[in-house]
């Protein structure tokens, strides 16, 4: 993977920076996209500090003219790109009668057309290329649903049948693409939860502990790698156990 170039969406904090220092830590070149530019400059800055070259981008990836500009630049820069990571998401939580419509076209439009715009813009680049590396972050709950979650877990299962449909309609071209799906995931989220709570979630987890930043992008650079070259249209479920 040395000298490939990654564009990772929401890519300034949380997993998507996760995935960037385990990429980086192969001497993968990031572009780091995200709707807020002073995150993903900091962090483009810490992937420099591990020996890569580093492009911080700012985009909504729900706006199909971000979408083309940032792999316009991420082209100028690089000359390529090898791998596109597309883990921007966000979530408006609230039992389905109480969800206000516009929760519902927020989260739809983020998770699941920004993936959408996203892998459309890269699998031109890709497909001229004829290699390609598509990594979908999914969730859990696209496969168990969950209360209070109607939009977030709808926009998640879409995900799953996007990346199959990319999977198969691309194949042919060297590109695959595959979706990983984490469980509860040790980030500022739920670091606020109460240790009630926290609690309550464990006795659902067999492994018993959360997972963390780290374990989503291990599978991440798995997938992008080019011993991953005969698995597509796979999801790998990053959960502990909760869902098997
Ligand atoms: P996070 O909120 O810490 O990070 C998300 C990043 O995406 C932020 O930097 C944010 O600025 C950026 N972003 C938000 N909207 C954007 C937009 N429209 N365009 C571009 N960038 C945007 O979240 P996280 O916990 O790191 O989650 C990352 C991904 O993993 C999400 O897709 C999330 O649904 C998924 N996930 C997380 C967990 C978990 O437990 N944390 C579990 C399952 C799935």
């Amino acid at each position: 993977m040395k000298g490939h170039t990654a564009v990772i969406t929401g890519g300034g904090r949380g997993i998507g920076k996760a995935i960037g220092e385990s990429l980086a830590g192969r001497g993968v070149n990031i572009v780091v996209v995200d709707v807020n530019l002073d995150i993903a400059r900091e962090t483009a800055s810490g992937m420099e500090r591990l020996g890569v070259k580093s492009l911080p981008l700012k985009a909504d990836v729900s706006n199909s003219s971000d979408v083309s500009g940032i792999i316009d630049s991420a082209v100028k820069e690089f000359g390529k790109i090898e791998i596109l990571v597309n883990n921007a998401g966000i979530t408006r939580d609230g039992l389905l009668l109480r969800m206000k419509e516009e929760d519902w076209d927020a989260v739809i439009n983020v998770n699941l057309k920004g993936t959408f715009l996203c892998s459309k813009e890269a699998v031109k680049v890709m497909a001229k290329q004829r290699y390609g590396r598509i990594i979908n972050i999914a969730s859990i709950v696209a496969f168990m649903g969950n209360p209070g979650q109607a939009n977030y877990s709808a926009s998640k299962a879409g995900i799953v049948g996007l990346t199959k449909t990319i999977a198969k309609e691309y194949a042919g071209r060297g590109i695959t693409a595959n979706a990983v799906a984490p469980g509860f995931i040790t980030t500022a989220m739920t670091d606020a939860l109460s240790d009630t709570v926290r609690q309550e979630m464990l006795k659902s987890i067999p492994m018993n502990k959360f997972g963390t930043v780290e374990d989503v992008a291990a599978s991440v650079a798995f997938f992008a790698s080019p011993d991953a070259g005969y698995v597509t249209g796979q999801v790998m479920h990053v959960n502990g156990g909760m869902y098997m």
